[in-house]
């Protein structure tokens, strides 16, 4: 997700980019240390309450290091940059074989194991495909059914081979690529998680691009407050919830999508049909465990829709939120138990 179309907005959090402030909360309890920064082609907007054993110091010198850990991940992951291993695993002949470092290699397996948690809707092998469309986006032309069916043949993780024993990836078939662009910023935000626990953080909020991830609270008092915007309203808020230890993720067709002769394109593809996402599902949000996953399964939840739900609530820990085109109305529908373990509140 790209900030400057970004979903998720956090409650009275007025940025001020690349910079560190101290302000004081808004309900008054603590301070809290407010920095962000650009990465991964997205502002990623990292928050830490002073309170408990955290000071002003080791609070900006935490956020450093997950600023930094960010950056290395980007190095590994971007798709822009020729020598990330992404690249070089895309620039990869059939049967040829690229060892890429162990976190790439397991990311690459995890989406591999969500694509058939989500029956083949999140997929990393969509690439050719976005592709082509971001070719029809800039010709303002659309791609014929015969170019489709053509980039149709080259997608599906059946011709993405891991060998797990060795950690190296190869494709059985000519053209694959891989795009981790529905994956890679809920696991980078992880990771930035992570470090900021490695360095004694216990209450922090990490918002890269949009991707969140909620830890511990934002004052003794009071959990974090997210609120998801209003897909067709940036300047109003849709709904919001109280999050403790939590990622939230949403991918939407107001991203970065694009309109031709009247129709608006997503920039989610559905790997059955090589068409972008159309339907009723304006925005999907998920609430996870981990961002990483939250990141994957709101992608799939776009191409599901709302079948898409009971494949969610068999996922422990994970609960969705979709938003509807219903008669011209928005609707929102969730999965079983959200509202009250959330207390999201429409707005
Ligand atoms: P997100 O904004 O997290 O939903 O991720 C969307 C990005 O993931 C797109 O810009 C593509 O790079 C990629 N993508 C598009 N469709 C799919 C799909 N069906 N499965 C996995 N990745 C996708
Ligand atoms: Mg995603």
């Amino acid at each position: 997700m790209k900030f400057s179309q970004t979903l998720a907005i956090l409650i009275a959090s007025a940025l001020l980019f690349f910079s560190v402030r101290f302000l004081s909360n808004s309900d008054g309890t603590g301070r809290v240390i407010d920095s962000t920064k650009l990465l991964m082609g997205s502002f990623v907007q990292i928050k830490v309450p002073i309170y408990g054993r955290v000071d002003e110091r080791s609070g900006k010198k935490a956020i450093d290091k997950a600023f930094e850990e960010i950056a290395r991940l980007e190095a590994l992951f971007s798709a822009f940059k020729e020598e990330s291993e992404l690249s070089k695993i895309n620039r990869m002949n059939a049967n040829e074989t690229f060892k890429p470092s162990a976190e790439v290699f397991d990311l690459i397996e995890r989406a591999i194991e969500y694509n058939e948690k989500t029956k083949g809707a999140f997929d990393i092998t969509v690439k050719p495909l976005v592709d082509l469309w971001a070719r029809s986006k800039n010709e303002k032309k659309l791609p014929s059914h015969a170019d489709i069916k053509k980039e149709l043949t080259r997608i599906g993780t059946r011709y993405i081979i891991l060998d797990k024993l060795n950690k190296s990836v190869s494709f059985n078939r000519e053209g694959v690529k891989i795009d981790l662009g529905g994956a890679a910023q809920g696991y980078a935000t992880d990771r930035a998680i992570k470090v900021l626990k490695e360095n004694g953080i216990e209450n922090a909020l990490v918002n890269l691009g949009g991707d969140m991830y909620c830890m511990g609270r934002k004052s003794k008092d009071e959990p974090w407050n997210v609120g998801i915007q209003h897909p067709r309203n940036k300047n109003k808020l849709f709904f919001e919830v109280r999050l403790e230890d939590k990622a939230i993720n949403t991918s939407g067709d107001y991203e970065k999508y694009f309109i031709l002769n009247g129709t608006r394109y997503s920039h989610i593809i559905d790997p059955r049909t090589g068409y972008p996402v159309g339907g009723n599902v304006v925005s999907a949000t998920i609430i996870d465990d981990d961002s990483t996953r939250a990141d994957m399964l709101a992608t799939a939840l776009c191409v599901l829709g709302r079948e898409g739900l009971g494949a969610v609530e068999s996922i422990k820990g994970a609960d969705a939120i979709l938003i509807i085109k219903d008669k011209g109305a928005l609707k929102i529908e969730m999965t079983r138990g959200l509202r009250e373990r959330y207390a999201v509140q429409e707005k």
